[in-house]
């Protein structure tokens, strides 16, 4: 990622904050929403680029401010398609984003910390331990490497974003927020509110937050129905257990017709009974929502035994006998170690590949 400096990187900064900061360097408003327009657009890397800024404030910029943006990625392609990215950051830890194209669109996973302190027992990253949340300007380049990348390869515009990558991103929230405010900023990456999800383990103060102050989907997983077994599967629990949980999600404050995406990872013997499945759908009857339901992927691991395909059809048709949307979710790049729970930003070669050969001419 270019550059490591004192300068102000303007990639952590939302629009607002680009505002005040060419005020602190005795500009109008303006040249901020100027600035933003071309900081994100594909192949845009100088100041001396940006041809409607003055001669003369485009060397002060150039003086205390940078661009940055990730220059190489390590990138492995699934038999399915999916793209897993590791990019490594300034100070040498490695961070992955996974880009699942599908017909007429391309969807990325992003990591929102390095590693994470949540402990979930199923997670590879979880098992990494915490060590730094993201900047702002680290999970926004994740996008625009992506972005540029689905552009050059002939994929699917990338118009989706999920944020279930590596860490917990209501952990690391006021730099989530500041992203998710240049992402759907119209000057900034323009994407639309409906198709970014934040995904969260069961932070409860952060998700209230998080619906007071933005619109994007929410998805929690749950994985469990009673609290014994959701807090040895998730150590959350035991701060915000499942009542707890459910009834925030049931106050959630989000735009009609919009609902929350509960995950609900199957193991077998575990939580994927009848009655499990009855329980659930008591559990989430006064919240707007829909379920997803994911087979655990065993990953070498003895213990841990994916149910049967009848099993999970059967567990879905309970809850959808009892009025849940209900989809049952295949898991892609499980061959990259890219699927859910699997990213650890290990096992790379150190092959990289340049993302940015040469600056696109300017439209
Ligand atoms: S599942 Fe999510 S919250 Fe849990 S340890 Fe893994 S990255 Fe963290």
């Amino acid at each position: 990622m270019t550059p490591a400096s004192s300068k102000t990187d303007l990639k952590n900064l939302t629009q607002e904050q680009l505002i005040n900061y060419v005020e602190s360097l005795g500009q109008p408003a303006f040249r901020g929403r100027q600035i933003l327009a071309w900081i994100y657009r594909p192949g845009i890397t100088e100041f001396e680029q940006m041809t409607d800024l003055a001669k003369v404030f485009r060397a002060v910029l150039a003086q205390h401010a940078t661009i940055s943006r990730f220059d190489e990625a390590m990138v492995e392609v699934s038999a399915d398609g999916a793209v897993k990215f590791g990019f490594r950051l300034q100070d040498g830890a490695i961070i992955e984003s996974v880009m699942i194209p599908e017909e007429d669109r391309s969807t990325l996973c992003v990591s929102s910390q390095v590693g994470c302190a949540m402990g979930c027992t199923f997670c590879v990253t979880g098992s990494m331990g915490f060590q730094r949340n993201l900047t702002t300007a680290e999970i926004i380049n994740q996008v625009c490497a992506v972005r540029d990348w689905c552009l050059n390869h002939d994929l699917p515009p990338l118009t989706n974003l999920v944020f279930m990558g590596m860490g917990e991103p209501l952990a690391n929230f006021e730099n989530l927020l500041d992203a998710l405010s240049i992402l759907t900023e119209q000057r900034g990456l323009d994407f639309s509110n409906r198709r970014i999800t934040v995904s969260t383990c069961g932070l409860v103060p952060q998700m209230k937050e998080l619906g007071e102050r933005t619109d994007v989907n929410l998805a929690v997983s749950l994985h469990a129905v009673n609290d014994t077994l959701r807090s040895s599967m998730m150590p959350i629990n035991k701060r915000y257990p499942i009542a707890q949980l459910v009834e925030t999600c049931k106050n959630y404050r989000q735009k009609a017709r919009k609902r929350i995406m509960f995950e609900y990872t199957l193991l077998e013997g575990v939580n994927d009974s009848d009655a499990d499945a009855l329980q659930l759908a008591q559990i989430l009857c006064q919240v707007p929502c829909k379920i997803n339901l994911l087979a655990v992927n065993p990953a070498g691991d003895d213990a841990v035994r994916s149910p049967s395909k009848e099993r999970i059809l059967q567990f879905q048709k309970i809850l959808r006998d009892n009025g849940y949307t209900v989809f049952i979710r295949t898991s892609r790049g499980e061959d990259i170690s890219a699927a859910c729970g699997q990213l650890a930003g290990k096992g790379w070669d150190e092959a990289k590949v340049q993302l940015n050969p040469a600056s696109q001419p300017l439209s």
